[in-house]
């Protein structure tokens, strides 16, 4: 279906109660002249493209700004509209925010990992530090383009499928977009990986068969016993996307065997607040009893670094078959979907009405402390040793699938996959960093270079006296952090 301005205004309107709508209908009537003839690759009139945004930036929820600045994004790499036309036609605030829509959107990798591409990586954190709105804006913009992507011819498709995999992907990630996250994922798993993608849809089928026959009458029975204690909850089950599924079955644990994997179909009860997820919980397992070892997991307590929060627990069914439940309260669950969009307050805290410091400190943002790491990265600048060494470091740290453990005493922290108890070490404190004797996860004695995964809890065995990091330990750290410590602290003592 073609969008039009009218599905637009009613997107916007659905969503805010502050959308002046004249204003709106002049920047889509602007839009749509500059860009009158041009075409998509796909033979759509340009504007669709514009609209599409547009349409998507509304139903996050943005303001008003980013939707129009949604609709003008393109006009000056399409039509030679200069920034300062904008800012004389509609003022600083939208023009600002299609400049940086259009810097963030240099970041390129197109098969190389040069220092430009990095470099451009730097700028796009450090604009995305500022107004996080730029960044939504290009996400909104990559989701179409992949969904277009087709219209390419196919020499260029892989390259941008595997970009978006690459850089947006996990960036979604890390802000919490559950729901782009996995649309950007299984848009461009066929691209990437064409193989594999045949392989896990072989695979998947029949099991999949199997779950979609049986869910439903799971699903009426826990609805029944919700009603009966007086839960108000919806309750629903969806397919498991298929990319995060074949990354599952490529786990070490996991071994390539789908007889492992309780989720192909995701169940989630979802209540009022945050009490009732505890009170559907005791329901559930007096009913069906968890399944012993794998155990519950409690986002709620312990939400994960990017904000996730929800029960997982795996119970065994009417039938005797593991199933995995997810319990959220509709708050969270928003969360869970659009991140940081769903909280968007821009209209209180214009980018352009709060001071630096506030930026800063993400108080304009209302996402609060969930985005120290993107401050992190921009601080990376002032504490390199090799520029290049850095960037490189850089991108790895942001742009690579992330794991959560927790300290002993259930603190969250957040690292790069395959990252060690060495890595936590020093991520917990720098100090912590030179006392290291030994490990243990899960309460089991392990190597400092083992690698962590999501949920390890991580226990490091203290030496009483401080002692020098081993130089061999830098061959397997992950993180920036460590290894600036661990290198300034062996320059001291002349090690390196
Ligand atoms: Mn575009």
């Amino acid at each position: 279906m073609e969008l039009t301005y009218d599905n637009l205004l009613v997107e916007a309107n659905t969503h805010r109660n502050d959308i002046d709508k004249n204003h709106l209908r002049m920047v889509f009537d602007y839009a749509n002249e500059k860009h009158l003839g041009q075409l998509r690759k796909t033979g759509d009139p340009y504007i669709t493209h514009s609209l599409n945004i547009a349409h998507t930036l509304a139903g996050w929820g943005l303001d008003q700004t980013s939707i129009e600045a949604g609709l003008l994004h393109d006009l000056p790499e399409m039509s030679g509209i200069s920034i300062e036309e904008i800012e004389k036609k509609f003022g600083v605030e939208l023009a600002d925010l299609v400049d940086g829509v259009n810097l963030v959107g240099q970041v390129r990798l197109r098969g190389s990992r040069d220092m430009e591409f990095l470099e451009n990586l730097r700028k796009m954190f450090v604009h995305m530090a500022k107004d996080l709105r730029a960044v939504l804006i290009r996400l909104a913009d990559r989701r179409h383009n992949i969904l277009t992507l087709y219209g390419l011819p196919i020499i260029k498709q892989r390259p941008i499928a595997l970009e978006t995999l690459e850089i947006y992907v996990p960036l979604a990630e890390r802000m919490g977009m559950g729901k782009l996250k996995s649309e950007l994922e299984d848009l461009t798993f066929p691209y990437v990986y064409p193989e594999e993608y045949k392989w896990v849809t072989e695979i998947a089928g029949p099991h999949f068969k199997h779950s979609i026959e049986n869910v439903p009458e799971s699903i009426n029975r826990i609805r029944l016993q919700m009603s009966k204690h007086g839960i108000v909850a919806q309750i629903d089950g969806r397919p498991k996307h298929k990319y995060s599924l074949y990354r599952k079955l490529m786990r070490p644990e996991i071994n390539q065997d789908i007889g492992k994997i309780h989720d192909l179909i995701a169940v989630r009860i979802i209540t009022k607040d945050a009490a009732s997820c505890y009170s559907a919980l005791g329901v559930l397992h007096q009913y069906w009893k968890p399944v012993p070892f794998l155990g519950i997991s409690d986002f709620i307590a312990q939400p994960k670094p990017n904000g996730y929060q929800s029960i997982h627990t795996k119970v065994f069914d009417h039938r005797g078959n593991i199933i995995e439940i997810q319990i959220r309260s509709e708050e969270m669950h928003v969360q869970a979907e659009f991140g940081p969009a769903a909280h968007f307050a821009y209209s209180i805290a214009k980018s352009s009405g709060a001071s630096t410091d506030k930026l800063e400190e993400g108080t304009s943002f209302k996402v609060g402390n969930k985005f120290d790491w993107v401050k992190q990265l921009v601080g990376w600048k002032d504490q390199m040793f090799s520029e290049k060494e850095a960037i490189k470091d850089f991108s790895l740290d942001a742009l690579s699938h992330h794991i959560y453990v927790f300290s002993p005493k259930g603190d969250v922290y957040d690292l790069p996959e395959n990252s060690t108890p060495v890595d936590y070490a020093f991520n917990v404190h720098s100090s912590l960093g030179f006392f290291i004797q030994t490990a243990k996860i899960n309460d089991r004695i392990a190597t400092v270079d083992a690698k962590l995964k999501s949920g390890d809890v991580v226990e490091i065995i203290k030496t009483k006296k401080s002692k020098s990091p081993n130089k061999n330990w830098l061959r397997f750290v992950k993180t920036h952090k460590a290894k600036l410590e661990i290198k300034k602290a062996l320059e001291k003592v002349g090690g390196v």
